[in-house]
Parts: C-alpha cells; sequence; structure tokens
C-alpha cells in the first residue's frame, strides 16, 4: 500500500547533472573559431578550385535527386565508387557522415571492457586529431595519449609501454598527423600493429593524398588495420564523406551501430560524381596545394626564428620564437585566421598550424607574418 504523500519524496527529482555521463564535465563542444575574416586557412579545408564544369555537373546530380525518399540505406553505389577507387571489394568499405562518424561507430562498438579496467581503452598519440579522444571520452573509453618525439614522430618505445598498461580495444593513428604533418613509415605502422596486435590499428589517411604513400598493403597483411579517408580535405567538405577500409567481418560489425539513414541521398550521389567523375579536379586541387605547400615551407624557413616541419598533408606546421598565442591574435586581427594550440600549453605553445590555401590567400598570410615578425 503506497501513501501518496510519503512515495513523492523517494522518487528522484530531475537534476541533469544526475543523469550525464560523467566525462562530459571534462568535454567542451567543439568550435571553430567565429567571425568574418579574409582568409581563412584554420580547418585544413582545400582552397576552392573547382571547375564551373564541375559545378555544374554537382549541380546537376543534385536536382535528379528523389526529395521524398529515405537515402539509400546501404550507400551501395557510393560503396562501390570508393571500393574501385581503393581496390577493394565493396564489402570492405564502411561510409559514414565524415570520418568524425566512422571514429564514433568504431568506439561504439569495440568498447567490450576488458582485463582489470572495468571500460575499455584507446590508445593514441598527441598531438593528433583531437576527435578521438573527445569521441571516446563521450563514450566512457579510457584514453592513454602518447607524446609524439621531438620530431613529432610517434615513439615506438612509448607507444608499446602504453599498450601494455592500457590493453586498449583501439589504437588510433593518424598518418599524415594532424596538426604535426608527419607521416609514420610503413615499418613503423607495421611494428605498431605487431604490438597493438590485442587491439584493432586504425591508421586514418585524411591527408593521404597529399602524402606519398598509402598504408593500404598492411590491410591484406595484418587483420587488426583498418584506414580512414574522407572526402573533406580534398575540396568536398561540405558533403561530409568519410569511409573505413577493413576487413568484412569488421565492417560487418560496424554496420550494426552506423544510423541506417546518416549519410543524406545528395551526399552519397555528389560524393559519388566526385569519385567516379571528378578524380581529375581532385587531382588538379592537390597539384596545386602541393605546389604552394612548397612555396609556403621555402617562404617560411628563411623567416627569422621560424622551424618548419616537412609537411605531407595540407597545411604547414611552424615553430616561432614569439609565443603562438600573440601571433595568432594579431594575424587574425590582420583577417588571417590560422590555427593555434597555444591553450593546451608545452611545446605547442609555439606553434602554429596553417592550411595551403590559393596563391592569394598564402600571400596575405606570409606577407602579415612577415611583418610581424620583422
Ligand atoms: C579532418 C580530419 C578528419 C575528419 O574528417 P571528416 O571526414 O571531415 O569527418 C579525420 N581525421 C583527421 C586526422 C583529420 O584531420
Amino acid at each position: 500500500m503506497s501513501e501518496p504523500g510519503a512515495a513523492v519524496d523517494d522518487v528522484p527529482r530531475f537534476a541533469l547533472s544526475e543523469l550525464l555521463r560523467p566525462e562530459l564535465s571534462e568535454l567542451r563542444p567543439y568550435a571553430p573559431a567565429q567571425g568574418d575574416f579574409a582568409v581563412r586557412l584554420d580547418a585544413n579545408e582545400a582552397p576552392p578550385l573547382l571547375s564551373v564544369e564541375a559545378r555544374e555537373r554537382l549541380a546537376a546530380a543534385a536536382a535528379a535527386t528523389a526529395w521524398e525518399r529515405y537515402p539509400d540505406a546501404t550507400a551501395h553505389r557510393l560503396r562501390e565508387a570508393i571500393a574501385r577507387r581503393a581496390g577493394v571489394e565493396p564489402d570492405r568499405v564502411l561510409v559514414g557522415t565524415g570520418s568524425d562518424e566512422v571514429i564514433c561507430t568504431l568506439l561504439t562498438a569495440l568498447a567490450r571492457p576488458r582485463g582489470r579496467h572495468g571500460s575499455a581503452a584507446v590508445v593514441t598519440t598527441t598531438p593528433t586529431f583531437v576527435m578521438y579522444r573527445a569521441s571516446a571520452r563521450a563514450r566512457g573509453l579510457r584514453v592513454v595519449e602518447v607524446p609524439l618525439d621531438a620530431a613529432w614522430h610517434p615513439s615506438l618505445p612509448a607507444l608499446e609501454r602504453a599498450i601494455e598498461l592500457a590493453a586498449p580495444n583501439l589504437v588510433f593513428l593518424a598518418s599524415p598527423n594532424n596538426p604535426t604533418g608527419t607521416v609514420a613509415s610503413r615499418e613503423t605502422l607495421a611494428a605498431l600493429a605487431e604490438l597493438a596486435r590485442g587491439a584493432l590499428l586504425v591508421v586514418d589517411e585524411a591527408y593521404v593524398d597529399y602524402a606519398s604513400g598509402d598504408a593500404r598493403d598492411l590491410l591484406e597483411s595484418h587483420e587488426n588495420v583498418a584506414l580512414l579517408r574522407t572526402l573533406s580535405k580534398v575540396g568536398f567538405a561540405a558533403l561530409r564523406v568519410g569511409w573505413l577500409l577493413g576487413r568484412p567481418e569488421l565492417v560487418h560489425e560496424l554496420d550494426k551501430v552506423r544510423p541506417p539513414y546518416d549519410l543524406p541521398t545528395v551526399s552519397q550521389e555528389l560524393a559519388r560524381v566526385a569519385l567516379d567523375e571528378l578524380s581529375g579536379e581532385i587531382s588538379r586541387v592537390v597539384a596545386h596545394v602541393v605546389e604552394e605547400r612548397a612555396r609556403l615551407e621555402r617562404a617560411l624557413a628563411a623567416l627569422p626564428g621560424v622551424v618548419v616541419t616537412p609537411s605531407h598533408a595540407n597545411f604547414v606546421w611552424l615553430r616561432t620564437e614569439r609565443p603562438a598565442s600573440e601571433l595568432y591574435a594579431a594575424l587574425a586581427a590582420r583577417g588571417v585566421l590560422v590555427r593555434s594550440f597555444h591553450a593546451r600549453g608545452g611545446r605547442l605553445a609555439h606553434q602554429l598550424r596553417v592550411t595551403v590555401g590559393t596563391r592569394d590567400e598564402d600571400d596575405a598570410f606570409l606577407s602579415a607574418f612577415s611583418e610581424l615578425l620583422r
């Protein structure tokens, strides 16, 4: 028998903080810099170099959309286009709304608590792409970040210790790495796949088009390796299309976690057009960026107190004598937005990441930057 008056006290009152994962208190929403900047070199987007013909082809493809229908839940035409380009079977391709979503899918699916810790763990490097940590913490996974060495390369002995201690389910390694632009050698990746053999090694190749090699052959030689790729850094960030290449068993399990209609029809179809018909356009953008990157690196290396890390991506990573916070703010005041990680302190307090843009954008950055250093 319940007494109406007494029972009320037993019902917990609503308190959001009692319902949220405790890890959310350490996270902040992802917030790119706001405001109007004449030159935005902060997000590693490709410069706007698509031809008029390409834009018209994309518009025509968008115009054919069946607006009243849900998208193809299996994204089969897009997956076939990706598979053709990668030289694999479509059952090795998982698509997502950007590789961001694929990262979340991995972290949701491969999260079985193991060992004495009671939660699954992720091992990655630092500095690296921030979403490995943020998305892992948002799901309650432990994260162990292993500092890159003085040349911004992964340290195998340090990674080995971290893998031994943390017993991770997942190891994330971006190569080329963001924000450092450095690549891990084929030997390093193979050695890491061995060290991490109880885990899935995810090699994030978001910038692979700007590098000279890729890790495709590791997919064949190591069952615990998967690759991430995206259209975002080669001129199609607006579509939000990324994908994983991996073993069919892995793709099959991840597909249970993926929301069925995550990729809009327009994104699927325009991404397919980009891959099947506009590869020449993509190559042209990549060639431009690679040439501009070399020009930027030469010009920056000639400036006093600037050290440039050779880049294999579409941005440059540079050390400055003056604090990055000051240079970042002074550039922004001149209408040039770059990326600084000074809030994270330590050796990042003297580093800037600058996306390679159009010739004019790069000149605007160079002239503002050299003026500041003079
Ligand atoms: C930009 C970036 C991504 C995100 O790619 P999307 O496909 O746009 O989600 C993934 N990994 C790295 C290393 C990146 O720099």
